[in-house]
């Protein structure tokens, strides 16, 4: 629940200070108390290891700054931007879809610029969800899925992602009653926060579910470049009837270590892109065209950039989780994300077992159950720090477990 507001009058919240009902079935945002708990022990002088929030550690590449450099001090670009992005930007969105997964996508009417993929995750069950309707959302999973659709008055149903299930949510268990309800249903493949991939068999069987029961699936694909040994993500737009019913959130921020810079872009079935397209005309103005610009030399000219974090990332994931192991932690290493996913110890639960952690370590990670409460009975560790701060966190953990 949202915390209560700080001023009182006899007793009373006045209307000025009461926050719409809407706010307080909030859950609280997971990284906002992660960071209070953080700051607290850094207070106290821990020196903090930070493999909690997942936010790269690499520079965005020199070529994009550059870009971004020159495009803002042109003043054509100092004015409003369009709302669905630039042509072109749209344009190098599609060229990068076609070079990446083979995919066709319309740069006019299948393509949207949005600020940082979040934002259009936020915004799409205001185009599609009323009052009571049903979105399908996994637990764990990425906290916006659930929090836009209770912002937007929608009833969340949680998709459970088991290990005995590969992290996959088994369609089989949710019933026709629920899915005729269903506007949305969210999934995300590489997945945050248990680092599991989907083959072509999940794909085809959430387009077939998508088609019989009238739901629009929303694809997040925001770690679809960041896997290892080889291994390349699909677009669920590489199988057949996905354009029917289907839209895919892409980012360049974990792509292109460009978190900060708040760009992305949907692709997708036309009207959907449309309506989402409605609801951004009507709340913001599009990203900085200097950023669009950067953006294209990012999705155009950086494959090598990305390859290079890529192994950066593969090293990293090879010396925790193999370190981890070590200690006798239980986990599977991943073929994608930056995120490794590990079971807690008998006699601690998630949240426990961070603090624990935090308290005696001052290594911060994220307990498993603030994604959800299918994410019991894990914690989160993000290998967004180097190898050697990441030997030092592991010799840390040596001593207490
Ligand atoms: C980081 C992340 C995003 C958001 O990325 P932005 O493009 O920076 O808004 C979306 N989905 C998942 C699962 C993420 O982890």
């Amino acid at each position: 629940m949202c915390a209560a507001p700080a001023v009182f009058y006899g007793g009373k919240i006045t209307k000025l200070f009461k926050l719409a009902d809407r706010l307080y079935k909030l859950p609280p945002y997971l990284f906002a108390r992660l960071d209070e708990l953080k700051q607290a022990e850094a207070a106290k002088g821990a020196d903090i290891i930070d493999l909690g929030v997942g936010d790269p550690d690499l520079s965005t590449p020199a070529p994009i700054i550059n870009k971004l450099k020159q495009a803002a001090a042109d003043a054509v670009n100092h004015k409003y931007p369009s709302y669905q992005g630039m042509l072109c930007f749209r344009q190098a969105a599609a060229r990068w879809c076609n070079k990446r997964f083979g995919i066709q996508m319309d740069a006019v009417t299948e393509v949207l610029s949005l600020i940082g993929s979040k934002e259009g995750i936020a915004h799409i069950p205001l185009a599609y969800v009323n009052q009571g309707d049903v979105v399908l959302t996994p637990s764990p999973g990425y906290p916006v899925y659930s929090a836009s659709t209770i912002l937007a008055g929608g009833q969340v149903v949680e998709m459970p992602l088991l290990a005995e299930n590969s992290f996959l949510p088994d369609f089989d268990t949710i019933s026709a009653d629920i899915l005729n309800r269903a506007k949305l249903m969210f999934i995300n493949y590489p997945n945050n926060p248990t680092s599991a991939v989907a083959d072509a068999d999940f794909f085809k069987q959430a387009i077939a579910l998508a088609h019989k029961y009238n739901f629009i699936i929303c694809h997040d694909a925001a770690y679809s470049e960041m896997a290892f040994d080889g291994y390349r993500p699909a677009s669920i737009f590489e199988y057949e009837g996905a354009k029917d019913v289907a839209i895919e959130f892409h980012s360049l921020s974990k792509t292109f270590n460009m978190t900060g810079w708040r760009i992305g872009f949907a692709v997708g079935n036309k009207d959907i892109i449309a309506g989402l397209g409605k609801v951004k005309t009507n709340i913001d103005s599009g990203i900085f065209q200097a950023v669009q610009y950067a953006g294209i030399e990012a999705l155009d000219n950086q494959q090598t950039q990305v390859d290079k974090a890529i192994a950066v990332y593969q090293e990293r994931r090879d010396v925790l989780a193999d370190g981890l192991r070590a200690l006798g932690l239980c986990l599977e290493k991943p073929k994608a994300t930056f995120y490794i996913w590990i079971q807690t110890p008998s006699g601690f639960d998630s949240a426990g077992f961070t603090t624990h952690i935090l308290q005696n370590t001052g290594i911060v990670t994220t307990p498993g159950v603030g994604f959800g409460k299918y994410g019991e009975g894990y914690i989160r560790m993000a290998l967004t720090v180097d190898v050697a701060l990441m030997c030092e966190a592991l010799d840390r953990l040596k001593k207490i477990l």
